[in-house]
């Protein structure tokens, strides 16, 4: 066989007995989510490992348990999963680094999640912070009736369309109900993206107007859309991730800022890991049900655990010295943006929740403060800081020799 086929499908037989036993003794054994961080972050070191340059076949996205090396990144996107405060995931690196498909392969780990069954997206929780008003009379009615306003289901991945223009993001008049002559907006991508995972592969090219509303969004957690004499306001609660390609441009650094963890993601260097991880990408082409279903009791408890590590997240206590010290690390990195700590902070939670522990230690914060807190550092803020403290400087130095301080020990007043 000279060249695998291509094409997506899901079923058929695979190309050799041998690869499927290569993948088989290079799988990673993992049994519990606590031993994949583990593994993960080298505490373990794993039995074998394998990933990375899967093709095109993603139907079945192709296991999480199943990529090789990667361990910045899949602790990260492990992190983000588990806590939602985090503000998400930017990962940022050349192609070919396997970004897409460690993203996507996350399908299969997300949470079962409380969904509204009112188009408005009523919940209980709004009754009981803003009273019965706040939802809306038909959700009114069915909460004094004792019926559900929600039902459980699986978190989605919606991913944003290379070329998305501000109308299929944030949503506009509804085409079809035109016709009618009925006024109506149609929802847009961020709607859709409500409690799941907004996906965005190349995010340095995407317009300014498109990422300004999705960063707005996922500040605020709602939107409001308004077109002609209609307007609508949608909650946008999602958890972001990004990748980009530097090579292809930068990302401003107000938009930067805005993403939770960063990645820096390269090319697997041990030869031992490429080996690995091309038998990996050519079992998992030739028959990726095959593959997947190497995967699927592990994936499965994993998943169960991710939903069980994120109804602990807020039980888990930050102690006095450990927030100190992540204070006193982020000045002396000078980093001003607020987001900085919120970060660090909430990813130490989850890496704390995820190790089974109610509270974070000082070596968390060491294991997730390079993920937190690199790339926060503008140069220009920098410059322009050093530039005012000489201008600063020279204007003191002025004022010593025209005008003496009358109080030579310290300011008057
Ligand atoms: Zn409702």
């Amino acid at each position: 066989m000279s060249n695998p086929e291509k094409t997506p499908h899901v079923s058929g037989e695979p190309s050799s007995d041998r690869d499927l036993q290569n993948v088989e003794s290079a799988k990673t054994k993992v049994g519990s989510l606590k031993e994949l961080i583990d593994v993960v972050t080298g505490r373990l070191p794993p039995e074998n490992q394998i990933e990375e340059e899967y093709g095109s076949a993603e139907f079945l996205p192709f296991p999480f348990l199943g990529l090789v090396g990667q361990t910045e990144m899949k602790l990260a996107l492990l992190l983000a999963l588990v806590n939602p405060a985090i503000g998400g995931v930017l990962l940022i690196g050349p192609r070919g680094t396997g970004k897409t498909t460690a993203i996507r392969s996350l399908l299969d780990l997300l949470p079962q999640i409380e969904r509204s069954n009112c188009f408005y997206g009523c919940m209980p929780e709004d009754i009981e912070i803003g009273g019965i008003d706040a939802v809306c009379p038909d959700c009114a009615r069915k909460y004094a009736e004792g019926e559900p306003l929600t039902h459980t289901e699986k978190a989605h991945l919606v991913e944003l369309p290379l070329n998305s223009r501000l109308e299929d993001v944030i949503g506009g008049l509804d085409e079809r109900a035109a016709l009618n002559n009925q006024i109506r907006i149609k929802r847009g991508l961020l709607a859709q993206a409500n409690q799941n995972i907004l996906y965005i592969d190349e995010v340095n090219l995407l317009s300014g107007e498109v990422i300004d509303a999705i960063l707005d969004a996922s500040a605020m957690g709602y939107y409001s859309v308004r077109r002609g004499p209609v307007s609508a306001t949608y909650q946008a609660r999602f958890t972001l991730i990004g990748s980009m390609n530097p090579e292809e441009g930068n990302l401003r650094p107000q938009i930067m800022d805005r993403f939770g963890l960063r990645v820096l993601v390269q090319g697997l260097v041990n030869p031992e890991e490429r080996i690995a991880a091309y038998q990996a990408a050519q079992a998992y082409t030739s028959n990726p049900r095959k593959f997947v279903q190497q995967y699927a009791d592990e994936t499965q408890r994993m998943c169960t655990e991710i939903q069980e590590v994120r109804k602990q997240i807020w039980n888990i206590q930050l102690s006095d010295d450990v927030l100190r010290a992540g204070i006193r690390l982020i000045q002396h990195l000078k980093i001003e943006s607020l987001r900085a700590e919120i970060t660090l902070f909430e990813a130490a939670r989850a890496y704390a929740a995820i190790d089974g522990r109610m509270a974070v230690k000082l070596a968390d914060l060491r294991i997730v403060a390079p993920l937190a807190l690199r790339l926060r550092r503008s140069e220009f803020m920098e410059k322009y800081e050093a530039d005012q403290a000489q201008k600063e400087e020279t204007l003191n130095k002025a004022l010593d020799e025209i005008i003496p301080n009358e109080f030579p020990g310290g300011s008057p007043g």
